[in-house]
């Protein structure tokens, strides 16, 4: 057995290891080379009776799997609106897993379960939602998501005096599920999952911005869910919600709102783009995102806090806790303390630094489209948020331009096709970019545009 020493050292090694590797992130490419990626293969070690050391297996991993990393915590990265993480988060982190806690409820973390009450009570005052909602701490957006619609058919099934728990889906009056036209695919991941079928979907059209047109939203009854976005993933826009939700609310139906990243918006200067998202009755959000916390963090909102509670009860004889613990309002049971880190982000930034860092990726996201616009670019989105969508002047140079600017290795960004033809994304969200970050962004693309004109 390692001896109580040897797991001092340990720990002591991992940290200089991780603190020599956030060092490095300046100067290592953004994306892994060939030859490091490679390298993988030689952690395909057999898997061995003895085991080995511990020390080998941590140098094994930062020797070998640290330069096959994508440096998503580094200020250049720019793909899919992945934040970097916050030095506070990232220090909770850290205690959490000293702590190792089974954060399910009261009696298996005191500390936690007042933690998380705070975080949640927090998120709500900085997203601007009812105040007593309830809030579960989940894995993902798709997870919350999902614990989100579970609560939304199972309050329209009780109202019609259907009892989901005791006699599930079959033969229960039909759920309506209108979806809009760029709704997120993992929206689609967890209606699917909770069995509504793709092919029932009611879809809403939607604008140029990709937001539902009011005008041609499907008719909508005390039997339907309907589901908007708050940050659509190509353009940044969001659903008219003042338009959309009070009639949708005064025709009895569920309103979930996805707002993965762009309901952070609300705690900015740009928060009335986000006017109305607080009459739904769900919302999902993430922290790892857009509030720069650690992987596994995201936020499942619900208005009627009970309904959520009932949803995702998983109260046992031997372990029975307050309908609001956190194994009663999301899907795991037992579950590490994912709040406390959002917690953490929270409590350092306070309101003005969280509004500061959502202000400034919107001011560099529409510096930085200015920049473009100017060097003859097109820029496809309207920039309202931290998105900016752009095409070269062929669909060959713009593929061609991305992939020279990845092999780069000094930024990342990804592909999407807009409107039927390819663009690239350009997402800003990691506390770490500068100013001069996005200057050496622009400088790069301009050349590159340059160098790709014939
Ligand atoms: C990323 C994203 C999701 C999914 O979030 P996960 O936390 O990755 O599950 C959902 N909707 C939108 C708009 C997103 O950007």
């Amino acid at each position: 057995m390692p001896q109580q020493s040897d797991e001092r050292l340990l720990l002591a090694e991992a940290d200089q290891r991780a603190l020599n590797y956030l060092d490095s992130l300046p100067q290592r490419p953004v994306f892994p080379s060939h030859q490091a990626i490679a390298g993988l293969k030689t952690l395909d070690l057999p898997f061995s009776e003895q085991g080995i050391a511990a020390n080998q297996v941590l140098a094994l991993l930062d020797d070998i799997a640290s330069p096959a990393t994508v440096s998503s915590n580094s200020s250049r990265y720019f793909g899919f609106v992945i934040g970097a993480t916050l030095p506070a988060a990232a220090a909770a982190e850290r205690i959490v897993l000293a702590w190792d806690q089974c954060a399910s409820s009261f009696d298996n973390s005191p500390a936690v379960d007042a933690i998380e009450r705070i975080a949640g009570r927090w998120v709500l005052e900085a997203l601007g939602l009812a105040s007593n909602s309830a809030v579960g701490f989940g894995t993902s957006a798709t997870a919350c998501t999902l614990a989100c619609l579970s609560a939304a058919r199972r309050s329209l099934l009780a109202r019609k005096g259907w009892d989901f728990d005791g006699d599930g889906l079959i033969g229960a009056p039909e759920i309506r599920v209108v979806v809009s036209a760029s709704v997120h695919i993992t929206v689609k991941k967890a209606l699917r999952v909770l069995g509504f079928g793709m092919n029932r979907l009611v879809v809403a059209p939607v604008d140029e911005h990709g937001r539902i047109d009011p005008l041609q939203l499907p008719a909508l009854d005390d039997m339907t869910i309907l589901c908007l976005q708050a940050g659509e993933v190509n353009t940044g826009e969001f659903d008219p919600f003042c338009s959309l939700i009070p009639s949708a609310k005064a025709a009895g139906a569920w309103v979930h709102v996805d707002g993965a990243f762009g309901l952070w918006a609300r705690a900015s200067s740009a928060a009335e783009l986000v006017d109305g998202v607080e009459l739904a009755d769900s919302w999902t959000t993430d922290g790892h995102k857009w509030l720069n916390t650690p992987y596994d963090g995201a936020m499942a909102i619900c208005r009627d806090a009970d309904a959520l509670a009932a949803a995702m009860n998983s109260d046992a004889a031997y372990a029975t806790a307050s309908k609001d613990a956190q194994k009663n309002l999301t899907l795991e049971f037992s579950r590490r303390a994912r709040g406390v880190p959002i917690w953490a982000a929270l409590a350092s930034l306070g309101r003005e630094g969280l509004r500061q860092m959502i202000d400034n990726h919107i001011r560099q996201a529409s510096h930085l489209a200015e920049r473009l616009r100017t060097a003859g670019y097109q820029v496809l989105n309207r920039v309202v948020l931290n998105q900016v969508l752009v095409r070269a002047d062929t669909d060959q140079q713009t593929t061609a331009i991305r992939l020279a600017a990845q092999a780069s290795g000094q930024v990342w960004f990804g592909p999407t096709i807009w409107q039927e033809r390819p663009a690239f994304r350009l997402s800003i969200s990691s506390w770490r970019t500068t100013d001069a970050d996005i200057e050496l962004l622009a400088d790069l693309l301009i050349a590159l545009k340059q160098q790709t004109s014939s």
